[in-house]
């Protein structure tokens, strides 16, 4: 398997326990968020946790951008 690759992983959800996929990695690197709530399917996330992804994504992804262009 190559490092770095981004695959799907098949899981269960750690709170109810319903079978989910998710990605190996994060994307963008919100690693923090990906450890946190990764593992949680969709039917168990607060609304308030969908927003933290949401925006942790953004920022993250935000951050990937400026560096790239910084280069
Ligand atoms: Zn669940």
């Amino acid at each position: 398997m190559n490092k770095g690759k981004i695959g799907i992983v098949k899981t269960a959800c750690q709170r109810c326990g319903a079978p989910i996929s998710m990605l190996s990695r994060s994307l963008f690197g919100a690693d923090d968020l990906h450890a946190e709530l990764g593992g949680i399917c969709s039917a168990c996330l607060t609304p308030e946790e969908d927003r933290r992804i949401l925006e942790g994504t953004m920022q993250a992804a935000l951050a990937a951008i400026a560096e790239a262009v910084a280069e």
